[in-house]
């Protein structure tokens, strides 16, 4: 693989560009691997990262049924934070937002970590206590919050309505070390990593059965073949359920599309992720200048990988509410993601009822933050048998009522 530098672009510059080579490479599937990922998104190439960097397990294909970061991973608004409530939560989130710090030097791609900050708007007393409750657990945990009143929110985002007529704003949740980075260069950065180390990325290679021998697992039968493994690991998003169910077992993930949308290119006017759970809409600023929008989840559960119009109208209109700056911006696209979630909206990361099948899922709206952390915590799990930062996310949880609660940091926002 050539390594990408300052040099590598000059010495490309005086070939017209025509020397460099393929990101990843497109192998046929073998017989056998030591592990199989299913799922080229975010969460499953950085498992497979992590098994190869941390462990040397390097005979692994990752199986994707489409192209690779083209599920939610691509489809994200690509807020990264750490403020959660509960410790083992901030734990794992807080070791991803420490891994994007350093992801771009890591894996030699530039990621575009723009650690630019992130406020939770708090626009209602119930608010107020529950995120100034999170800065006191945030404080204990060592992750680096803050709670901010009215003045300084307009401080750090002049167009910002802090007197709406329905919801002004009180205060906010301040995470200086939070921002974005580029969804798609996550996928890829992690996606010629793994082809780097000799690990098979499989693209238009769906996934439609998994063979048991007994109580464990021998295969998967694929669009392209039967292949067999010792381990497998699903980290398939939204369709969870549909793999739980061809392994034999059955989760606790409810599947609904959830929707973005963007405006038109616009001047640098906002530079913090603002995210305004009452009235329900968050945004931030591309670096192409387009104002990316989050919206809400479809009510009903789907596998629609699509966006409805009534959803913008909504979302519009509590941004409108936040921002009246933006009322005459054209929107250009909207798109929609199957996100799983979990009823205490955590995820899973756990062995499973089948011997040597894993499953990393339930990130639900919120699990692109979490893409370096998570792929650390599943590898350690899948090499070794036991994660520190996955234990409290097993499975067993929901038989033995351990719940972790986090709807308040991540029922609807990202
Ligand atoms: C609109 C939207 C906005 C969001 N905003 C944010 C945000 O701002 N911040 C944040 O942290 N999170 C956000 N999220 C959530 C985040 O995108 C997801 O939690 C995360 O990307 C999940 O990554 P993944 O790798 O688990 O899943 P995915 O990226 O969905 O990857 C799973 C892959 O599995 C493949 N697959 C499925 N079935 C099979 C099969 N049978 N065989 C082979 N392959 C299969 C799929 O094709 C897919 O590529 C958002 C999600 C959406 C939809």
């Amino acid at each position: 693989m050539t390594r990408y530098s300052a040099f590598a672009v000059a010495r490309e510059a005086l070939s017209y560009h025509t020397g460099w080579g393929r990101a990843w490479r497109a192998p046929e599937p073998k017989k056998r691997y030591d592990v199989i990922i299913v799922g080229a998104g975010g969460h499953g190439l950085a498992t497979a990262y992590y098994l190869g960097r941390n462990f040397g397990i390097t005979n692994v294909a990752i199986l994707e049924k489409g192209w690779l970061g083209g599920g939610n991973t691509g489809r994200n608004t690509t807020i990264i934070r750490s403020n959660y409530l509960q410790d083992s939560s901030s734990a794992i989130f807080e070791k991803a937002r420490s891994l994007y710090e350093g992801l771009s030097q890591d894996l030699n791609y530039n990621v575009m970590f723009s650690p630019r900050g992130c406020l939770m708007l708090a626009q209602t007393q119930h608010e107020v206590r529950g995120y100034q409750r999170t800065a006191h657990a945030n404080a204990l945990q060592g992750v680096e919050t803050e709670w901010i009143g009215p003045e300084r929110v307009k401080e750090l985002v002049p167009i910002i309505n802090i007197d709406g007529p329905r919801y002004p704003v009180l205060g906010a949740l301040w995470q200086a070390r939070a921002g974005t980075a580029r969804h798609d260069a996550v996928a890829w950065g992690y996606a010629r990593a793994c082809s780097d180390m000799g690990m098979d990325i499989i693209q238009n290679c769906e996934v439609t059965g998994i063979r048991r021998d007994g109580g464990k697992v021998v295969g998967v039968s694929t669009t392209r073949g039967e292949i067999d493994c010792d381990k497998l690991g699903l980290v398939v998003a939204g369709h969870s359920g549909v793999l739980a169910r061809m392994a034999g077992f059955r989760l606790p993930i409810e599947s609904v599309a959830l929707q973005a949308l963007v405006s038109e290119p616009v001047k640098p006017c906002i530079d913090v992720v603002v995210m305004a759970n009452t009235v329900h809409g968050y945004m931030s600023q591309s670096d192409k200048g387009e104002l990316v929008i989050g919206g809400g989840t479809d009510a009903f559960n789907n596998y629609s990988q699509r966006g409805s119009f009534h959803h913008i109208e909504h979302t519009m209109a509590a941004l409108i509410e936040t921002f009246p700056i933006i009322s005459r911006l054209k929107m250009l696209r909207q798109w929609g993601g199957i996100v799983d979630m979990t009823g205490d909206r955590s995820p899973i990361l756990s062995k499973t009822p089948v011997e040597n099948i894993f499953i990393n899922c339930g990130w639900g709206t919120g699990g692109f933050k979490a893409i370096p952390g998570s792929g650390w915590a599943f590898a350690e799990l899948m090499a070794k048998g036991q994660s520190p930062l996955a234990e409290e996310f097993s499975l067993d949880r929901f038989t033995e009522g351990r719940f972790i609660d986090e709807s308040v940091a991540a029922g609807v926002a990202h």
